[in-house]
């Protein structure tokens, strides 16, 4: 893993951002733990996954149809697992418990407040995607990189109520 510190990726609130093992970072060196560390390597061996899993996909339909048009599959692939894996947990209940949030609010208030939860609701998918329930769950653990599985994540897709 290579720190790359500079002054605007990643945007907005964001600490560390990881493009195959490049992390860049707004933080100085002091500032990034261990765990954060640890955070963005699980994030490293899930981007080679699901790169491999492209690249496989990728040779397969360039072979069978005879077109090197299907080599997009390779980019293309890991973005579309990623997005099918938050876009799951967006539309997965409980939805940032929007009976508190909306309970005892007049009409016009609640649709005022409709966009501050969908910003919640957001955040929730971002979490809890299998990708970041697997790093965030054993970013605690410092053997976890040497003793992990290949396609771990996978074993994170599990319904919210059974998560730690
Ligand atoms: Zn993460």
């Amino acid at each position: 893993m290579k720190i790359i510190h500079n002054k605007f990726i990643p945007f907005g609130d964001f600490g560390l951002m990881n493009i195959l093992g490049l992390v860049f970072s707004k933080l100085p060196s002091e500032l990034i733990s261990p765990r954060s560390k640890r955070h963005e390597g699980t994030h490293t061996y899930q981007q080679y996954e699901l790169l491999a899993t492209g690249a496989i996909l990728a040779l397969i339909l360039c072979n069978i149809y005879a077109s090197w048009w299907y080599l997009l599959a390779l980019p293309i692939v890991p973005f579309a697992i990623y997005a099918l894996a938050f876009f799951a947990e967006l539309v997965r209940p409980p939805y940032h418990n929007a009976k508190e949030f909306f309970e005892g609010k007049r009409l016009c208030d609640k649709v005022k407040a409709i966009p501050a939860w969908f910003a919640k609701v957001w955040v929730d998918a971002y979490r809890d995607n299998c990708f970041e329930r697997e790093a965030y769950m054993n970013d605690d653990n410092p053997e976890y990189l040497a003793t992990r599985h290949l396609f771990a994540w996978l074993w994170y897709i599990i319904p919210r109520d059974e998560r730690k």
